[in-house]
């Protein structure tokens, strides 16, 4: 494959935004793919960062939802041994532990979101 600009050079690879082939002229290394150094630049910057985001938001909401159910089994199991006294503090007190740290990250990309 050759550059779509300079016909005579070897294309180092396409764009991640147009697939147009680059050469090592034409090309700026984005750590996660290609693009054209004046065209498509920017572009390509705005949706590495979509992606990455959108990814930091999947994994928060998984870590939300683990610690969520966790807490709320500790909680639980402590409900169920109340009557056994100092079991129930035992169980409740790291469970709502794990709840407030499901509800942060359920709550901190918003809170990030606003700044
Ligand atoms: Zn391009
Ligand atoms: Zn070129």
């Amino acid at each position: 494959m050759k550059c779509f600009r300079h016909r005579e050079s070897d294309a180092l690879g396409i764009c991640k935004n147009c697939s147009k082939g680059l050469c090592s002229e034409c090309a700026i290394d984005l750590k996660d793919g290609i693009a054209c150094k004046d065209t498509c630049r920017e572009k390509v910057e705005r949706i590495n960062a979509m992606i990455s985001s959108a990814a930091t938001k999947g994994r928060h909401l998984v870590l939300a939802l683990v610690y969520c159910t966790m807490g709320i089994a500790f909680v639980f199991v402590g409900w169920g041994n109340s009557s056994q006294g100092p079991v129930a503090y035992v169980f409740s007190i790291p469970g709502a532990i794990f709840f407030a740290a499901g509800l942060y990250y359920l709550l901190a990309p918003k809170f990030a979101s606003k700044n």
